[in-house]
């Protein structure tokens, strides 16, 4: 039970039990480190068992990693400040953080169970979302209606007729990037008394904060912007109330889908370049998204910086002058010109994920809306000609070389080219 060190010189210490404690608990350092240690420690010790017990009660202090680590609180505490939010918790991944949303999202006040109810999911969301709705809620009581919540009107409409408990919508949808009209969301929420998530990957804090135009609950994938490096997964839920941030707390302890200590570490580390990294891979988008409006080969763009994108102006008006990083765009020649620009392109990776420093490109009909049936991705406008491109931060003239080139068999009009 005590936390003393034990002496590593010990006379009576045998080989065998030198090597398992001799080093640790040696205290806390004097000085302060500059950055938040990995404790990698799975348990705390306190002096006495009554100490134990009152560490328990009171739910202060650490006792057991699920329960709570410091390192995974000091990404929590950079979550909650990023987003103005009473509270964030932090999970494996993003999509465990978008089951622990909904969960809290459904769970009255003053209850500590889910009740099941009805979810209006917005029609344009990642296709493992829609996958988790069906499955995991509609397959166990919960009513979920699908509705094109970034058209006003018809998101309104369909508040208003369904009287949900819990409305999901994407800010900005992934991968035909609709713009959800928050403010407008939070009012028609609060007329039926249903609780917002958002799912902000797309936007992270850079381009919108959405607790602070009146949303519940804010979702990262944190495997994306926020890490930013393709090298961890991890999800974060951000809370609006501190009723919500202690629900998500107690629930995060039984779906034990906690973020280890390592991952959070890295995760909080990539947030500290978020900033830099989103103008720079907002800019490099603008120029790809240019550079392909007016290419020939090009059939389709899809980006809210240009003029011609639906959500245009409420982006314009909110993302304070960025558009994210993404961009997609369907080419002449369909299904098969995708797949011969895709297989051409030398810088751009074809990787399955998105918002990495590196620039990437997928087809979401085979990969992030794989799992959808053809009739669903149709209904979605996820052609199998569809092609992402997740823009990094490299230089903008290696970029639009490797675009150039991968596009170059495919142009009508080969002119004007090096
Ligand atoms: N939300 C969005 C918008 C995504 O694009 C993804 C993954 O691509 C997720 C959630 C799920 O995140 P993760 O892969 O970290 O579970």
């Amino acid at each position: 039970m005590s936390p003393t060190p034990p002496d590593p010189n010990a006379p009576s210490w045998q080989l065998e039990t030198s090597l398992v404690h001799a080093g640790e608990r040696l205290g806390a350092p004097v000085a302060q480190p500059t950055t938040t240690p990995i404790y990698g420690s799975t348990t705390y010790l306190y002096p006495s068992l009554a100490e134990l017990d009152a560490a328990f009660t009171s739910g202060e202090g650490f006792l057991y990693t699920r329960y709570g680590n410091p390192t995974v609180v000091a990404l929590e505490t950079a979550i909650a400040a990023a987003e103005a939010a009473r509270g964030a918790v932090a999970y494996a991944s993003g999509m465990a953080a978008l089951y622990a949303a909904l969960l809290a999202a459904a769970t009255p006040r003053g209850e500590t169970a889910p009740r099941p109810g009805v979810i209006l999911a917005a029609r344009d969301l990642y296709g493992s979302t829609m996958v988790l709705l069906d499955e995991l809620f509609a397959g166990r009581g919960a009513t979920v209606v699908y509705a094109d919540l970034c058209d006003p009107a018809v998101a309104e409409a369909a508040i208003m007729q369904h009287q949900p408990q819990v409305v999901l919508a994407e800010t900005l949808s992934n991968p035909l990037l609709y713009v959800a009209d928050v403010a407008a969301l939070v009012g028609h929420c609060r007329d039926v008394g249903a609780r917002l998530v958002l799912d902000a990957t797309l936007t992270t804090p850079v381009l919108l904060r959405p607790l602070s135009l009146g949303a519940d609950l804010v979702v990262h994938s944190a495997t994306k912007y926020l890490a930013g490096h393709g090298d961890v997964a991890g999800g974060v839920v951000a809370a609006r109330s501190s009723l919500l941030h202690a629900t998500l707390v107690r629930q995060a302890r039984l779906l034990g889908a906690s973020l280890g200590p390592f991952e959070a570490q890295q995760i909080q580390r990539g947030m500290k370049t978020l900033a830099l990294r989103m103008e720079r891979q907002c800019a490099n988008a603008a120029h790809v998204a240019s550079f392909l409006a007016q290419h020939p080969a090009v059939a389709q763009v899809y980006y809210p910086g240009l003029a011609t994108h639906a959500g245009h102006h409420l982006a314009a008006s909110t993302y304070g002058g960025h558009f994210g990083a993404l961009v997609s765009c369907e080419l002449h020649g369909g299904a098969i010109a995708a797949a011969s620009f895709v297989d051409a392109l030398r810088l751009f990776l074809p990787a399955t994920t998105l918002g990495d420093i590196y620039s990437l490109v997928s087809v979401p009909a085979i990969a992030s809306h794989r799992e959808l049936t053809p009739a669903q991705r149709a209904e979605r406008g996820i052609s199998p000609a569809l092609v992402r491109l997740s823009i990094g931060i490299e230089a903008i003239d290696d970029l639009l070389a490797d675009l150039q080139q991968a596009l170059f068999p495919l142009g009508k009009d080969t002119g004007n080219r090096e």
